[in-house]
């Protein structure tokens, strides 16, 4: 099986709103009148991102969800993707499973597939995708302001809690592996969130690398600071019961690791005026996403920690930096 037929099998599909998909030299968007652009690219490399043997349809489905979640962060509704797809050989029983994840979020999303590149090499899998925000409405890090609201969506740490274990550094019960392991191989980009949250956040961005290293971005870019209550963000972790002690697997240091720093959680961090408290939470419920408020934005610049007695705590809690 040669190139082109990878592509005419795998991963051309007739397109519904493009105005040209797969097949020529360019594919041809029609946005929206009135609607800007939201454009991102997202890599992922095996033994970087992903385990060898990780299975191909739970990677083709983190490789979008990854990318819509940036889209979600900036409250663009998605349209469309383009893959780029570096592979070692032909396995076509690897690339069935693997388009077969990818376009199933991607029809969840609405979002087609409309063009992209195949060569033989070490797998790799680069997405560019694209969506529409209404000019002048994204949602951006730049946005927030002193006395702002400190929220993050859905659960925290999980995905690094199975990272953990697969790496051999701590042991879990296999239910509890396969649960979180869920959250680290098939995360949920909250795209229906990001958009409910049009007008009524000031800044959002999406924890890829850890929360307080996302969340810096944002406050540099805001020119502010926070105080963040780290007890609130640690219960955040799912898989609760093995987190907080009761079965006696893990500290509160490994769950602060997790909740504060893990990574790959692909939720949003985003901050909105208390006064605004009420819209936050018709948000989280038209998305049916569940939201949690776990500090204030302040105007001196730095994180401050507060543990469970709202004592000050060392910020041990760096992100993920591929070169750092
Ligand atoms: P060109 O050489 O002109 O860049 P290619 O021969 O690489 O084009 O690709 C032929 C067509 O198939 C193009 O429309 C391209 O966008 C599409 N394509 C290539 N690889 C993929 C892929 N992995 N997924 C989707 N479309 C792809
Ligand atoms: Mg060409």
């Amino acid at each position: 099986m040669g190139e082109f037929d990878v592509i005419a099998r795998y991963f051309t599909r007739p397109v519904r709103h493009a105005a040209l998909g797969v097949g020529d030299d360019c594919a041809l968007l029609a946005p929206t009148p009135g609607m800007q652009l939201a454009v991102s690219s997202d890599m992922l490399v095996e033994g970087r991102h992903f385990f060898a043997d990780v299975d191909p349809e739970a990677l083709g489905h983190k490789a979008l969800a990854v990318n819509l979640s940036d889209l979600a962060a900036c409250g663009a509704r998605p349209m469309a993707f383009t893959l780029a797809l570096a592979l070692p050989r032909v396995d076509e029983t690897w690339l069935a499973g693997f388009s077969r994840g990818l376009l199933a979020l991607a029809d969840e999303h609405d979002c087609e597939l409309v063009g992209g590149d195949t060569t033989q090499g070490p797998l790799n899998i680069c997405i560019t995708v694209f969506g529409e925000v209404p000019a002048g409405q994204a949602l951006l890090r730049s946005g927030a302001r002193p006395g702002d609201d400190i929220y993050v969506s859905g659960t925290l740490g999980d995905a690094r809690l199975a990272l953990q274990a697969l790496l051999g550094h701590i042991a879990l019960p296999a239910q509890v592996l396969a649960r979180a392991r869920q959250r680290l191989e098939r995360p949920t980009p909250r795209v229906a969130l990001g958009l409910a949250l049009r007008g009524v956040a000031h800044s959002a961005m999406d924890v890829s690398d850890g929360l307080l290293g996302d969340l810096s971005h944002i406050l540099k870019a805001s020119g502010a600071g926070a105080r963040i209550d780290t007890h609130a963000a640690s219960f955040l972790i799912a898989e609760k019961a093995y987190a907080s002690g009761v079965t006696g697997y893990f500290d509160i240091e490994l769950v602060r690791q997790c909740t504060l720093a893990g990574g790959d959680d692909y939720e949003l961090v985003f901050t909105a005026p208390p006064e605004r408290r009420d819209a936050v939470a018709a948000a989280a419920q038209a998305s049916q996403t569940r939201v949690s408020r776990i500090g204030t934005v302040e105007a001196e610049p730095g994180l401050r920690l507060l543990d469970a007695l709202g004592q000050p705590l060392e910020n041990r809690y760096a992100s993920f930096d591929h070169f750092g």
